[in-house]
């Protein structure tokens, strides 16, 4: 089988999944934007998705991304997912449109520096965390979502799109997703255009769909399985 082959047949099996959990919820497909996760995949991959109508596609690591979309004649947007260092916000300004993991008001400070300096607008996702037994995740514990929403809110150069998590490993996704669905209904009474909730990943976006997600990241279902660096 072609890539290409390979790619249209999993592509519209992962639509299939994705329009049967919208049914499932009572949700309209139109509701919902699919961003393919295309980390550790090459350019062409993004060019055939492209032709396959993404629109959006997902990476996560500065500066592959970057390369990437550099090398990417389509046009698709450039989500970035990613623990992001300050120091590399500025060069992910000028290409990214949506930063998903947006955690803390330093970055926030960054990230408006280098949309100025790039003449671009970029929308900013607070990423949201729920797993307190790892301090290493990337996230903000709920308390702290309204100062980094403010923040954004507030910077030139980037504008408020919502929230995002990725679920806790190994345990049920469906109340975290739930409560990410809360926190953003809280949010957009601060916010009302902060209406954007990012959830759901390959092994867990019906249940994100359930709870009400406008976006899924979905990498191995339409790629394939990552090498393990991935
Ligand atoms: C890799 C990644 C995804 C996609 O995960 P899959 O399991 O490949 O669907 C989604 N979100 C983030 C933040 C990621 O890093």
């Amino acid at each position: 089988m072609s890539r290409r082959d390979e790619l249209a047949t999993n592509l519209a099996a992962t639509q299939e999944r994705i329009a049967a959990a919208c049914e499932a919820a009572g949700r309209s497909r139109e509701e919902i934007t699919l961003v393919v996760v295309t980390k550790t995949y090459p350019a062409s991959d993004v060019e055939i998705l492209a032709e396959l109508g993404v629109t959006d596609v997902g990476e996560n690591r500065h500066p592959e991304a970057g390369d990437k979309a550099a090398e990417v004649q389509a046009p698709v947007r450039w989500h970035f997912l990613g623990g992001l260092q300050t120091n590399k916000a500025g060069a992910v300004a000028r290409y990214a449109d949506v930063v998903h993991s947006v955690d803390r008001v330093k970055l926030v400070n960054a990230l408006s520096r280098g949309a100025v300096a790039a003449g671009r607008t970029l929308t900013c996702l607070v990423q949201v965390d729920f797993d307190s037994t790892d301090p290493g995740r990337a996230g903000v514990v709920p308390a702290g979502i309204d100062e980094i929403a403010d923040a954004i809110a507030g910077a030139e150069g980037l504008e408020l799109g919502g929230v995002m998590t990725v679920a806790p490993l190994g345990e049920d996704p469906a109340p975290h997703f739930a409560h990410l669905a809360e926190l953003s209904a809280q949010l957009q009474r601060r916010h009302p255009s902060a209406t954007i909730i990012s959830a759901g990943m390959s092994g867990d976006f019906e249940a994100a769909v359930a709870a009400g997600a406008t976006h899924l990241r979905i990498g191995r279902s339409v790629l394939g399985e990552r090498p393990s660096t991935g």
